[in-house]
């Protein structure tokens, strides 16, 4: 919050002095993240009211005060069980979500709408309207009927993440899940119901996105699709050995695909600290025994004040990594898989977030960082939506060309 500032008067200053590096301080074109959740209760509490004082990272305010211009909502479910049941509570429960932000976007007409193309982000943008976007995390949700992803498709939805931790009947993921009976080391990488999403996803003009999605799956991917595919929210590797990043060979794939990966602001997938981890896990072990429940449940328990000031003397105690340690993951994907293929996600109000860039208000401190890195104005406006915008008009065009053939 300091940083950010002391950086706003900075800029204030330079505009007011008309010097030269004014217009080199001046935000991106377009600043757009690919990842940002929503709770359960969203718009239904005015504690998750976008248009209100939220404690949520994302919100009206906290988009205007950062420049941040737009945001790809993500209607997520859980992995459950692959039965009937289990469908239909994730299709149920994405209904919501879809129900959710189309009240959002109802509610506050004059400040943000809902994109389905590119060009209306920039529209948006141009009337100065912030933009909200559809993104499906966890092909669960279609509950094992292709109709659904059409349905999605009508609801807004633009991208489609196929799985989420743990395996499903779309594909293997690159965290199996023990509880769900997943062995460590996938028997599958796309099933028959896997490669028929990511024909129609093709065909109607979605995304697909494959972060959260197995190593194997990600190549099977992109050996069957006849557009670009995006890495919604997945860092680097080579710097974070952690199963959710991507390896030089995948990024070196995605973008040969003409795709692009989106850097998440994740702590753990930026730099592994197993102390702070640890010590995480027992806060929250604390504060949901202190609530009367069995495990801790972040919609109910991150927003508690046991939970904020237990996290702020871990924060002091055992530092999250910083806006340049990201910064390192986005610099070392651009010398691998080029400038045109790299974006950014925060994962916002579902895991994401570090010093410095730890809401959205806090947007420019990024920008700060990837000019401390070197990075030129062109490159940064790549960086922060113009790749993304690029791959979604291409999808957008080809799906025309994937429906006749
Ligand atoms: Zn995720």
């Amino acid at each position: 919050m300091k940083t950010f500032g002391l950086l706003g008067s900075g800029i204030a200053l330079a505009f007011a002095l008309g010097s030269p590096a004014a217009s080199a301080q001046q935000d991106p074109p377009i600043t757009l993240d690919t990842h940002v959740d929503i709770p359960f209760a969203y718009m239904r509490e005015p504690r998750f009211d976008f248009g209100k004082q939220t404690p949520l990272q994302v919100d009206l305010d906290k988009m205007r005060r950062g420049g941040l211009d737009a945001v790809f909502f993500i209607v997520y479910v859980d992995q459950g069980p692959l039965t009937p049941e289990g469908w239909a509570h994730a299709v149920a429960q994405a209904k919501q979500k879809y129900d959710d932000i189309d009240l959002m976007v109802k509610t506050y007409p004059d400040q943000i709408r809902l994109a389905t193309t590119s060009d209306q982000v920039l529209a948006n943008k141009k009337a100065g309207r912030l933009s909200a976007m559809i993104g499906v995390e966890n092909g669960y949700s279609l509950g094992h009927d292709i109709k659904n992803l059409d349905i999605a498709y009508k609801h807004g939805a633009r991208y489609v993440g196929l799985a989420h931790m743990g395996n499903n009947d779309l594909c293997s993921s690159s965290t199996p899940e023990a509880a769900l009976g997943d062995t460590p080391l996938p028997e599958y990488s796309i099933t028959e119901f896997g490669r028929s999403v990511v024909k129609r996803a093709n065909q109607l003009g979605i995304m697909v996105d494959v972060s959260h999605s197995s190593d194997a799956c990600v190549r099977e991917v992109l050996a069957l699709s006849t557009s670009p595919v995006i890495a919604s929210h997945s860092s680097s590797r080579a710097l974070d050995a952690h199963p959710r990043n991507l390896s030089d060979e995948l990024l070196r794939a995605i973008a040969a695909k003409g795709g692009v990966i989106q850097a998440v602001a994740v702590q753990d997938f930026i730099r592994l600290d197993p102390a702070r981890e640890l010590a995480i896990k027992a806060l929250q072990a604390q504060v949901a025994k202190q609530a009367g429940d069995k495990s801790f449940d972040s919609e109910k328990h991150e927003y508690l004040p046991a939970y904020v000031e237990g996290m702020k003397r871990i924060d002091a105690a055992l530092p999250p990594p910083n806006v340049d340690d990201f910064v390192a993951h986005i610099k070392h994907m651009v010398e691998v898989a080029g400038i045109d293929h790299v974006g950014i996600a925060s994962d916002f109000d579902g895991g994401g977030g570090i010093a410095g860039w730890s809401d959205t208000s806090q947007t420019r401190n990024l920008t700060a960082a990837l000019r401390r890195a070197g990075f030129s104005e062109a490159d940064i406006a790549k960086i922060w939506g113009g790749n993304l915008l690029r791959v979604w008009g291409e999808v957008t065009q080809r799906a025309t060309a994937n429906r006749a053939g």
